[in-house]
């Protein structure tokens, strides 16, 4: 699988991380499929820290919103637009997945919503607005993977 960031994707999360500071943000991310097995995060929804220092824990209503108005946007057209996954910043530690991280993602894709799989996005603001980024697949009945993210220029 490859993932990449369009650069509006990429400009929108320097400017809420640097406006976030040391507040943990994150939301849901709507990709495109560009490819079988390579999708582009096209746009992503923002929210701010509802949970504990460390954890991310995602409103469910406002992430269904954003979803709602991306499908509405894109004319319900699935196979090409979808939910992709989920982000959130670690503003003070390594983008690494923490292990409630890992096992939040795993009742995702375990769940009964049907969310076959879903990309785990974790970003960090550095020096001189530079992004550093990791990205890790999640699949029912599989462990978790390390995903390639491609630099994108569109
Ligand atoms: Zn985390």
């Amino acid at each position: 699988m490859l993932v990449e960031l369009a650069e509006s994707v990429k400009v929108k999360l320097r400017t809420e991380l640097k406006a976030a500071g040391s507040r943990e943000i994150g939301g849901v991310m709507m990709g495109e499929q560009i490819a079988p097995g390579h999708f582009r995060v096209v746009d992503l929804s923002i929210d701010s820290l509802t949970g504990g220092k460390a954890h991310f824990v995602r409103d469910t209503e406002a992430h269904n919103e954003a979803l709602n108005a991306f499908f509405l946007r894109t004319d319900h057209e699935y196979d090409r637009f979808n939910y992709l996954g989920e982000w959130h910043s670690h503003p003070r530690f390594s983008v690494a997945p923490s292990s409630q991280d890992v096992s939040s993602m795993i009742d995702l894709v375990e769940g009964e919503r049907g969310i076959e799989f879903a990309v785990l996005l974790i970003v960090r603001l550095r020096w001189w607005r530079k992004l550093t980024l990791s990205c890790t697949l999640f699949c029912r009945n599989a462990s978790p993977l390390a995903v390639d993210i491609l630099e994108s220029s569109s």
